[in-house]
């Protein structure tokens, strides 16, 4: 195998989601001073390519479209394994929508070259479209299996696919080059060790403007975006709150009434 590049993307933490706001201007999400981590089911991408290379050689290659600040993200990447990172990042691709991202990554892996297989995540924890990857592989003009379980690399030009159908499961075989979308159920990411943590410092992030990939500035960015978000409604959630006195027994009493009055519980 030559090389298997594996999509990232940094996603804020979920544990931050409260403060995710809509900018009323752009009608994007904003995201600016909140923790991000990498999508959770991209490492589950990154361990599967681990696992590959493991059994079939070839480089692993982090591909990421971020601002510049995701860098300790990717570092995450190199050091559970990942031999070197690939950042797109330029002003010209801020608030682009699925479509556009996928044209940008693209892009990003015609300029890394020589890719057997991609792997990503079926989808994010934010945008959550799941587009993105069956997007890249029809630029790319490759196939893409989503949904995927199960992995092997039965040869050193064939892998064999288990993908995930709503009544069970098929297994597939494929040759190269591939986009695979992966689900949490194919492997359980490898625990970051702390030499991992120290290699990944010596390892190379090289950052990628559009300069580099030359997309059509007319094809991305907000401007270039055909998702147009025509409207936003933000919506206020206001509780009723009612105090309820008494002995703690009386409180019981009543708060099991009003549970089965509101309907949380039927008789
Ligand atoms: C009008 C509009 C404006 C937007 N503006 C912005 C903006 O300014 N900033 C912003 O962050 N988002 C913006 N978005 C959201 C952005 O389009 C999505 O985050 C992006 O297209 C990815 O879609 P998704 O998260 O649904 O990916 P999915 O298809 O759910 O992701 C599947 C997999 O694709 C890969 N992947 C997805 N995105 C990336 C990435 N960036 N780098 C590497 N791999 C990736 C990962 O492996 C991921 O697991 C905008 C969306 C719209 C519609």
């Amino acid at each position: 195998m030559n090389r298997i590049i594996v999509c990232v993307k940094p996603v804020p933490d979920p544990k931050h989601w409260d403060k995710v706001s809509m900018d009323p201007e752009t009608k994007t999400l904003k995201r600016e001073g909140i923790p991000l981590i990498l999508n959770p089911l991209d490492k589950h991408a990154l361990e599967a390519a681990l696992v590959l290379r493991e059994s079939h050689g070839g480089e692993v290659v982090l591909l990421s479209m971020a601002p510049p600040f995701a860098q300790p993200l990717i570092r995450e990447g190199l050091a559970m394994g990942a031999d070197r990172a690939v950042l797109l990042s330029d002003r010209v691709f801020a608030g682009s929508d699925s479509l556009a991202t996928a044209e940008i990554l693209a892009a990003g892996c015609r300029w890394i070259g020589d890719y057997d297989v991609i792997l990503c995540g079926n989808q994010s924890i934010d945008g959550s479209t799941a587009q993105i990857c069956s997007q890249l592989a029809e630029m790319l003009n490759i196939p893409n299996v989503m949904h995927v379980i199960g992995l092997e690399g039965s040869s050193g030009d064939n892998l064999v696919i288990t993908q995930k159908i709503e009544s069970g499961s098929v297994t597939l075989s494929s040759g190269f080059p591939i986009v695979l979308s992966v689900r949490k159920e194919l492997n359980k990411p490898r625990y970051i060790p702390f030499t991992g943590i120290l290699a990944a410092e010596s390892k190379e992030i090289t950052i990628v403007s559009n300069e580099d990939v030359r997309v059509d500035p007319e094809r991305i960015g907000l401007s270039g975006s055909p998702t147009k978000m025509a409207g936003m409604d933000v919506r206020k959630f206001e509780r009723k709150r009612e105090r309820l006195e008494g002995t703690v027994d009386e409180i019981v009493k009543k708060l099991v009434e009003r549970i089965y009055q509101c309907g949380v519980i039927e008789c």
